[in-house]
């Protein structure tokens, strides 16, 4: 079924951005604009515009970036810029006023202090077996069985599904915070701050890309990763925060936005509709109430698997 939706676009990698999962070198991208068309792409205004009016057509494209990564400036936008592109992005503003996301600095760490993922896994469970959950650890992974546990996923290793096992079913995301917080406090090469420095963009970046054409829209202030399950008040906080940023750093208020890890409820919508937001995406392509704030997106790993090279 051909219908108009977005291209979805996070980490990219280069001799300054490391490798990680679902990272992508500036030729792959430029491959993934061959395979879709570049004629396809609509720029972002041309899309707003074709979307306000209802006017889309089904083979009408658009890139989409989320999260704000420096990566995406310094490795993503030359292509873009090479092939005459502009598009949206999406960012959440409290990485502009000093604050970190642990979740990306997490990404980070285990992709410049370890030489592959497996190095890191053993690090983490070293950790683990050292601190006061010790024995809560190795009672509830005696006997796990790495083949039953996400079989749907085949592409992971035994040791992706025991670490994904202890992260979310034995430690939870306070106490997985706490190791991850240990292990990165106990490694004097790391700096937090320096990371943040080369993993998000700063309000320069957003003036600069404004003035290129690219379009800057809403993605939340903290990007919480279950939006839809705040209250009313938190989610409108949340927004209004980010759009006051926006709006400070370009000079006038946003128009669209995507939904951090396409959570969102009836709350969401309304908050966006009293900011008076056009247009917004979610993170796949599955179907929706279609409202205007639920325009679908297609994962770059998806379009590359169709074009074989995953
Ligand atoms: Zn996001």
């Amino acid at each position: 079924m051909q219908k108009p939706y977005g291209l979805m676009l996070h980490h990219f990698k280069d001799e300054k951005h490391p490798d990680g999962q679902g990272a992508i070198t500036s030729d792959q991208f430029a491959d993934i604009i061959e395979f879709m068309g570049p004629k396809n792409f609509l720029g972002p205004q041309e899309w707003i515009e074709r979307a306000i009016k209802d006017r889309l057509e089904p083979s009408d494209r658009c890139i989409t970036l989320d999260d704000a990564l420096l990566c995406q400036y310094e490795v993503a936008a030359p292509v873009m810029e090479s092939y005459g592109l502009t598009a949206f992005w999406f960012v959440y503003s409290s990485v502009f006023l000093g604050n970190i996301e642990p979740l990306e600095i997490y990404r980070y760490f285990r992709s410049v202090r370890y030489p592959d993922i497996d190095d890191f896994y053993t690090a983490f469970f070293d950790q683990l077996d050292a601190s006061e959950y010790r024995a809560e650890f190795r009672a509830k992974t005696e006997g796990f069985n790495p083949a039953t546990y996400l079989s749907g996923f085949s592409f992971y290793t035994d040791n992706d599904r025991k670490f994904r096992y202890v992260r979310d079913h034995v430690l939870g995301p306070t106490r997985y915070f706490e190791i991850m917080d240990q292990m990165i406090a106990n490694d004097a090469g790391f700096s937090v701050q320096e990371a943040a420095k080369s993993l998000w963009m700063s309000d320069a970046h957003l003036i600069d890309l404004d003035r290129k054409g690219h379009v800057i829209g809403l993605h939340s202030f903290s990007h919480p990763t279950a939006m839809g399950a705040l209250s009313r008040e938190k989610q409108q906080e949340e927004y209004t925060r980010n759009y006051h940023h926006l709006s400070n750093v370009i000079g006038r208020p946003p128009m669209t936005m995507s939904h951090p890890c396409n959570s969102y409820n009836s709350d969401t919508l309304a908050v966006l509709d009293n900011l008076g937001v056009e247009i917004g995406f979610r993170a796949n392509l599955e179907p929706s109430n279609a409202s205007r704030y639920e325009y679908p997106r297609d994962d770059h790993a998806h379009v590359m698997q169709k074009m074989g090279l995953r």
